[in-house]
C-alpha cells in the first residue's frame, strides 16, 4: 500500500475541494465527484483504513450512524424514491480508492438501474452440501 495520502484523506484535510455534507471528529461525507445520481454521497472514516475489516469498531459504528442519518436527508434533498447503499470492498469488487467508503446512491422510479444483486457476476449453482460447507466456514462451526 502506498504511503501517499489517499484522495479522501486529502479531501478530509481540506487539500482537495469537495462538497462536504457531514463531518464529525471521525467521519466525513461529501458528494461524489462523478455521481451515479443527484445526491450520490461518499461516507468515509477520516483515518485512511483501506478495507472494511481494517476499520476499528468505534469508527465503523460512527460511519454507519452517519449513513443512517444521511440517507433520509439526501433522499429528501433530491426527492428520491429509494436509496442504494453499498461498499466496493477490495479491488475485485471495484474499489478504486484505497480508503474505505460507503456509497449512498439515491434511486428514482424508472432510473434504469438495478438492485445490488446486479453488482455480482454469474450466479453459482451450489449444492446443499456446498452451501452447508460455506456456512460452516463463515461461522467457524
Ligand atoms: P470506488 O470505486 O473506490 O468504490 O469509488 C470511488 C468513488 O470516488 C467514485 O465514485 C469516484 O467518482 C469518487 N471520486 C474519485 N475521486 C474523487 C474526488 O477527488 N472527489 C470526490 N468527491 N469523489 C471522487
Amino acid at each position: 500500500m502506498s504511503d501517499d495520502p489517499t484522495i479522501f484523506e486529502q479531501i478530509v484535510a481540506g487539500d482537495i475541494p469537495a462538497r462536504i455534507v457531514y463531518e464529525t471528529d471521525t467521519v466525513a461525507a461529501f458528494l461524489d465527484a462523478n455521481p451515479l445520481a443527484p445526491g450520490h454521497t461518499l461516507v468515509v472514516p477520516k483515518e485512511p483504513h483501506e478495507r472494511l475489516e481494517d476499520i476499528p469498531d468505534d469508527e465503523a459504528a460512527a460511519v454507519w450512524a452517519a449513513v443512517q442519518e444521511l440517507v433520509p436527508q439526501i433522499a429528501a434533498a433530491v426527492d428520491a424514491d429509494a436509496t442504494t447503499v453499498g461498499v466496493n470492498d477490495g479491488e475485485a469488487a471495484g474499489q478504486e480508492v484505497p480508503h474505505a467508503h460507503v456509497h449512498i446512491v439515491p434511486r428514482f422510479e424508472g432510473d434504469g438501474g438495478g438492485p445490488i444483486h446486479a453488482a455480482a457476476g454469474d450466479r453459482p449453482d451450489l449444492s446443499e452440501d456446498e452451501l452447508d460447507g460455506i456456512a460452516a466456514d463463515i461461522s467457524g462451526e
